[in-house]
């Protein structure tokens, strides 16, 4: 045994001894009420010059919190009081609400992912000090998962793939069309917003579990797999990606990455890869898929 197959196998054990690679894991999953995201200028425009918010709490994802400061959201037919900010400052400024609440204020928002907010549904934002009226800016938020790299290649999940989520409670669930986002600076959680909560009886302490569509997923061996990227109503088959079975193999190295001519990878389930070998996959720009 050579002295990389060596090191790969120490840092192996050791990933999995801090709890790295742990495979078919639960979601655990946390309901965002409504709030929003204020930019310097809306922040200071609502709460006056110079204005900074005071943190009320930390939330899950890092660096994230959830300040004291609340403003009121008004809309052609209602309005709602207290709708919390989230801190820090933000280029854009984003409400996010729910289904009801676009009812209650008499407005029609998209299903979006967060930070996608050209030509939303336009919102008046009322502070202590004044108000403003933006023309877009009003989401519902689209469910989505945070993980990090590591979890998404330990769910075989790319950033911007839609997954359904299975949540088992008093009154079960299957969430369809859920986002994946993935960040280094992200810890793995589901975000649904109340009224996804509501209709699953769903809590910060429920867990749900990922399933991937069909046309995602590997169907028997690596040869027929075909993976469609876009529009699916288009019907047009991208190329098949160039796949390396590698599924017989008990260890994935940094060597087998760097000798495989292929832009994507397929493990089984119980291949141990070594972080170095995650490491190269990621800056050669190729994908390791578990199945
Ligand atoms: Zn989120």
């Amino acid at each position: 045994m050579d002295q990389q197959a060596i090191q790969s196998i120490v840092e192996e054990i050791v990933s999995r001894l801090t709890g790295a690679s742990t495979g078919n894991r639960s979601i655990p999953m946390a309901v965002s009420a409504r709030h929003c995201h204020l930019s310097k200028s809306d922040l200071e425009a609502l709460f006056g010059e110079g204005y900074e918010l005071t943190k009320k709490a930390d939330l899950s994802q890092p660096g994230q919190f959830a300040a004291n400061e609340s403003i009121t959201i008004v809309g052609p037919r209602g309005s709602i009081e207290k709708v919390r900010i989230l801190g820090p400052a933000r280029s854009m400024t984003q409400v996010e609400v729910s289904q009801t609440d676009s009812v209650k204020l008499g407005v029609k928002p998209p299903l979006r992912e967060s930070g996608d907010i050209e030509g939303s549904a336009p919102i008046t934002l009322v502070g202590p000090i004044g108000s403003l009226y933006k023309k877009e800016g009003l989401i519902i938020a689209q469910a989505h998962i945070h993980m990090a790299p590591d979890d998404a290649l330990s769910f075989g999940v790319g950033n911007g793939e839609y997954v359904k989520v299975e949540v088992d409670g008093a009154r079960p669930v299957t969430l369809g069309k859920v986002l994946i986002r993935v960040s280094p600076r992200y810890k793995l959680e589901m975000h649904v917003d109340t009224d996804e909560a509501n209709a699953g009886f769903i809590t910060g302490k429920t867990t749900g579990k990922l399933v991937k569509y069909e046309e995602n997923k590997l169907a028997g061996n690596a040869e027929s797999f075909e993976s469609f990227v876009g529009n699916p109503k288009e019907m047009v088959p991208p190329a098949p990606k160039k796949v390396s079975n590698l599924k017989k193999k008990k260890l994935l190295t940094q060597r087998d990455v760097q000798d495989c001519q292929e832009e994507q990878i397929v493990v089984d389930p119980s291949t141990i890869i070594t972080p170095l070998a995650r490491d190269t996959a990621r800056e050669l720009g190729k994908s390791i898929r578990i199945f």
